[in-house]
């Protein structure tokens, strides 16, 4: 890989903490390399070693000297398989059957955590394991049990996934199992949370936490059909989405994904929220030092697709050198943001932002970000400074992709750590917001001592015209002192 570390990477890294990084040393070559955002995965592992966890990446990120975001991931209403013990090999054409119940897995007999599953799944139904190495067709019905016949064969271990069409699962998310774990996780203090198999925006609000800053940011994970229908809704009441291409992948056909994955970012984009692109980006380095070229590209195509930031699942949880493929996908992602058509990006929102709302629609926030973008591209800044205390502005400003760096400033430390996962953003602390002159002054000292800015250079500066005002409404194109 070439060595881009002179170049400030735009596009973020959220990488998934398991056995394979659990320990201090791991995790700081792995903040250091590049990892922006640590997902702990609460479907494995228990809830006092991901608590254990989110206490050890505070004390690297103090240590480092920058934010370090933690998300938890919220199991949802996946249904798993008894656990098997050791790998077992399926063909094709090989019958076996699937029972309710907790006891564990062999070949002949697979045991479904799902008590509904006789009344639920009908002959004819496809049933995919894992993220969908195997694929398994019901076809008949025994009374206690369904018989099965493997469709596409493969290797089953540990303790899979079965994916259930969701249209046809009773169970809906949040579960009370992601109610507990979520009540823990908030008493932690982690600073965004990941929905799993959601399907309506009902199903964000039901999750209840105050919003953002003062509870954690809600990540709605689109991986559901249901989801893909009522994205908008559910865009509007998330703090973020993820394009979850391993459940998605599997209940939709894969031909249809790429195009998916698109189209989501791109309505996350508009709406002001960070999309994220996840699964099996760099899937090969679980096990090898380097990816397959499909791969470093599917992480530079998310990177043109617009994504905010390109999620490691089983790479970095389970995988040979965590920190490496950490270094790895910060390097494409590097290279692909010197590529990325940042004009293009942000005419194109303009465009279509305005076309969809238009006169008393088009907020405060809308038009002053949009004339900060225009502003920031006229005069060349050498900066876009955000003083914001929620985030919201700073999110806001980055949908339109400016090629000037983004400072984001804020006097709240969960706004800075949740402003990790937010695309181009450099989150950095101010004391407080002040009266707009005073603040003004204070960023503008901070951005040049730390080498953001120089003296002389034009900068753009966001915020509101005063400590108490709630809406960004004062845009000041600066020469820095
Ligand atoms: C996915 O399905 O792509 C995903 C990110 O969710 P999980 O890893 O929880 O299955």
């Amino acid at each position: 890989m070439d060595n881009l570390s002179h170049v400030k990477r735009r596009t973020k890294i959220i990488a998934t903490i398991g056995p394979a990084c659990a320990d201090e040393t791991t995790l700081k070559a792995m903040v250091e390399a590049g990892m922006d955002v640590a997902r702990l995965n609460l479907s494995h592992g228990t809830l006092e070693e991901q608590i254990e966890r989110l206490g050890w990446l505070r004390r690297i990120a103090d240590a480092v000297g920058r934010p370090v975001g933690v998300m938890a991931d919220l199991p949802g209403p996946k249904v798993r398989l008894g656990s098997f013990d050791g790998p077992v090999e399926l063909d094709v054409d090989d019958e076996l059957l699937l029972e309710p119940g907790k006891g564990p897995s062999t070949g002949e007999r697979f045991t479904v955590g799902y008590d509904s599953l006789l009344t639920d799944i009908h002959k004819g139904d496809r049933l995919a394991v894992g993220d969908g190495s195997i694929v398994l067709e019901v076809v008949d019905h025994t009374g206690d049990a369904l018989k099965a016949r493997v469709l596409f064969g493969g290797t089953v271990q540990g303790r899979p996934g079965l994916h259930i069409p969701s249209d046809r699962l009773k169970l809906t998310t949040p579960t009370p199992e992601d109610l507990r774990l979520l009540d823990a996780m908030v008493e932690a203090d982690v600073d965004m949370v990941a929905l799993s198999f959601v399907r309506s925006a009902h199903d964000v609000r039901r999750v209840g936490l105050e919003p953002a800053p003062r509870g954690p940011l809600v990540v709605a994970k689109i991986e559901t059909r249901a989801a893909i229908e009522n994205l908008d809704g559910i865009i509007t009441e998330s703090g973020a989405v993820m394009v979850a291409r391993g459940d998605l992948g599997t209940e939709l056909s894969l031909q249809d994904l790429p195009h998916l994955q698109k189209s989501i970012i791109a309505r996350c984009i508009s709406l002001g929220r960070p999309a994220i692109t996840a699964t099996q980006m760099l899937e090969s380095m679980i096990s090898a030092p380097a990816p397959t070229r499909a791969e470093a590209s599917d992480v530079a195509n998310a990177v043109f697709d617009g994504t905010s930031a390109v999620m490691l699942s089983a790479e970095t949880a389970i995988g040979r050198d965590p920190a490496h493929v950490v270094a790895t996908m910060a390097s494409i992602a590097t290279r692909a943001d010197q590529e990325f058509n940042y004009e293009g990006w942000g005419r194109q929102l303009r465009r279509d932002h305005l076309n969809e709302r238009q006169g008393a629609d088009l907020k405060v926030t809308d038009v002053m970000t949009l004339a900060t973008w225009q502003a920031a591209k006229e005069i060349d800044a050498k900066a876009i400074i955000c003083i914001s205390r929620s985030g919201f502005t700073v999110r806001a400003i980055a949908r339109f992709r400016p090629q000037a760096p983004i400072l984001g400033f804020s006097p709240e430390e969960r706004t800075m750590r949740q402003l990790t996962m937010s695309w181009g953003a450099t989150p950095l602390k101010i004391d407080r917001i002040d009266d707009n002159v005073v603040t003004v002054h204070t960023v503008l000292e901070r951005a040049k001592a730390e080498g953001h800015i120089r003296t002389g250079d034009i900068v753009a500066v966001l915020g509101g015209s005063s400590g108490t005002v709630a809406a960004t409404d004062t845009l000041r194109m600066v020469r820095c002192p």
